[in-house]
């Protein structure tokens, strides 16, 4: 039978927090009463986590465990967990603990009510403050401001999503902080709702402080993407268009004073400006050509389409 909730954990080196976490997921999905699964991914652990997990398998029915070659980190980890889910409404969260399984019933009925994502937030979080808080929150705000996805906390592992649209989309690298801008780029609805957080009782954070670099670099690629996806010629070939011309315009009056008034131009810097637009110009006409052609190799090799449907009514 296929189960109406999947819950995907990814864990990296969490021994200390295995079982506990099982007896809290036990504790909050049975009052349900809807038939779900929670698929844990060993992310390649070093330590007892897997042997744990197997240990306790028995003991849970509704339990899968997928174990990694190595190490691919939680992205990957959470691709494989999504890959793997059969449920109808998949939501993901972390498995040291910091996450409450007892919230999920909040993040459900936030999808009964017929959202596509819901986000959670820590409203009261409880991470350092210099390492973890600050430099989220400057991220958090940057992201809501440029993104035009409004929510308090991107990184929080614990969010609830339809299953099919979560399906439709790859998650590379480090980017399952913005999976919620992603699906919203193709039409998903995304809301939030706080859910609680605890400081990490076992094991250690496997993050330090250069993360909020990379999530910088990130929400540059998320950006990007958003803007050019379809159609980067646009973009390119406007910016390079008007290099172009004004190079030309130079250029052509540079021409105009040696022929027409005998002036020497050898030593203008002018002419080099001029030179310099043509060739970026040039440049970016090209990349922008270059761009489509990738675009086009990515909808037609992957089969995805330009648009997304909701529904179809007949
Ligand atoms: N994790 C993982 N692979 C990794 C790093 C982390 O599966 O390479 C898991 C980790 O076990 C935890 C979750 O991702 O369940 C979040 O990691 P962590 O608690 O270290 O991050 P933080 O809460 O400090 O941001
Ligand atoms: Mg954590």
């Amino acid at each position: 039978m296929k189960p109406y909730l999947s819950v995907v954990i990814p864990v990296y080196n969490e021994e200390d927090n295995i079982a506990p976490l099982l007896v809290s997921l036990e504790r909050a999905l049975s009052n349900l009463n809807k038939p779900f699964e929670v698929i844990v991914v060993d992310d390649g652990s070093h330590d007892q986590t897997l042997a744990k997990l197997k240990a306790l398998k028995p003991r849970y029915p509704w339990l899968k465990i997928i174990a990694l070659r190595r190490n691919f980190g939680q992205s990957a980890a959470f691709t494989a967990g999504i890959d793997h889910a059969r449920g109808e409404i998949i939501v993901t969260m972390d498995g040291d603990l910091q996450n409450d399984p007892a919230d999920i019933p909040k993040l459900l009925s936030k999808i009964e009510e017929g959202y596509d994502v819901v986000s959670g937030w820590r409203k009261d979080r409880r991470d350092p403050l210099i390492s973890r808080k600050i430099p989220s929150f400057l991220a958090n705000f940057l992201i809501s401001r440029l993104t035009k996805v409004r929510l308090h906390d991107y990184g929080c592992s614990l969010k609830a999503y339809r299953a099919e649209v979560i399906k439709g989309i790859t998650i590379y690298g480090e980017l399952h902080r913005f999976i919620p801008v992603l699906v919203s780029l193709g039409g998903a609805r995304v809301t939030e709702v706080e859910v609680r957080h605890h400081p990490r009782r076992f094991g250690r954070s496997k993050y330090g402080l250069s993360r909020t670099y990379r999530v910088l670099l990130d929400l540059l690629l998320v950006l990007f993407f958003r803007k050019f996806a379809t159609k980067p010629l646009h973009i390119f070939g406007l910016t390079g268009g008007i290099m172009l011309f004004l190079g030309f315009i130079i250029e052509s009056y540079l021409t105009f004073l040696k022929f027409f008034l005998g002036q020497k131009i050898g030593h203008r810097p002018l002419l080099i400006l001029g030179v310099l637009l043509i060739l970026a110009g040039i440049n970016l006409l090209g990349t922008g050509l270059l761009a489509e052609l990738v675009i086009r190799t990515y909808y037609e090799a992957s089969g995805r389409r330009i648009y997304n449907v909701r529904e179809v009514i007949e």
